[in-house]
């Protein structure tokens, strides 16, 4: 699909990857662009910017991202594309996190693109046409070492992703999972504070949110269900499909590496 002449919402377009998303597909043409965030005033200055739409968003809440489409719609018509872009880090380390992190992760990096899709597929499958674009991560595919909340909410979203793609390719609409690895953000900034996080992260090399914008107009012209920002993704997938065991032992290395880095810099 291309962007021009098209009406966009972004949840979580008032910082980081959702900032450079908006930015880009304003440049791409886009007819109405709406900005939506728990940072209304964040969203505001995004919105002036591009001559768009401000909304107040909690994306882990139906009600909310509910009041969202139905505010884009009356403003603009028929949302063609849905990007549910707004994540959470949930918190460090396993299964210890409190209930409340789980919680909060589980509504907002899944649910959300739940709650999207639940309002918007009716109206797009009776138009024979939409598009709903989540942002997951590479921790949904290969597992983030420093987060179980996250590794597991963001495997949620990619499989959820998966699920409606195919469900839903042959009457027209189109599902696209946006994965990256470390982008530099405020979020990363919080994931490389903690060593194995940091190690896994750095491994991967690192980019910046205007690549991942980069990514999504070009999986978007092509209609790609996986959007991988960071080319060497694939490639990780490839060996842990081919070798599960093998990956794995690498994955062991790497954290026992960086808590020994870290212990001996202590
Ligand atoms: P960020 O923290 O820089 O920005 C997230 C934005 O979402 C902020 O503007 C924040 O106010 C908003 N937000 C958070 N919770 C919200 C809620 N409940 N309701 C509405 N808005 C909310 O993070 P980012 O790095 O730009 O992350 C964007 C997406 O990309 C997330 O889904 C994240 O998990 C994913 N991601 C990030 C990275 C990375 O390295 N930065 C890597 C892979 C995936």
């Amino acid at each position: 699909m291309e962007v021009s002449g098209r009406h966009i919402v972004v949840t979580g377009g008032a910082g980081g990857i959702g900032r450079a998303l908006i930015r880009r597909l304003s440049e791409e043409g886009a007819r109405a662009l709406v900005v939506a965030d728990r940072d209304l005033a964040g969203a505001q200055a995004m919105a002036g910017e591009v001559g768009g739409l401000a909304v107040e968003l909690d994306a882990g809440r139906e009600s909310s991202v509910r009041a969202l489409i139905d505010e884009a719609t009356a403003a603009h018509g028929p949302i063609d594309v849905f990007i549910s872009n707004a994540g959470v880090p949930g918190a460090l380390g396993g299964p210890e996190a409190a209930d409340e992190a789980w919680d909060e992760a589980w509504r907002v990096n899944v649910m959300a693109h739940v709650w999207a899709a639940r309002a918007l597929l009716p109206q797009m499958l009776e138009r024979g046409e939409g598009y709903l674009i989540n942002t997951a991560s590479a921790a949904g595919l290969l597992t983030q070492v420093s987060s179980l909340v996250y590794s597991v909410t963001k495997h949620a979203a990619v499989s959820l992703a998966e699920w409606l793609s195919i469900e839903y390719a042959d009457s027209g609409v189109r599902v696209s999972c946006i994965c990256p690895q470390g982008v530099r953000t405020p979020m990363l900034e919080l994931a490389m504070e903690e060593p194995v996080g940091a190690a896994a992260l750095a491994s991967g090399g690192l980019i910046e949110p205007e690549d991942v914008a980069d990514s999504l107009i070009e999986g978007m012209r092509d209609e790609r269900m996986l959007i991988l920002p960071h080319e060497n993704v694939a490639g990780f997938m490839a060996f842990k499909g081919s070798d599960p065991e093998r990956w794995l032992k690498g994955m062991r290395r790497l954290v026992r590496n960086a808590r020994a880095a870290d212990s001996n810099s202590a």
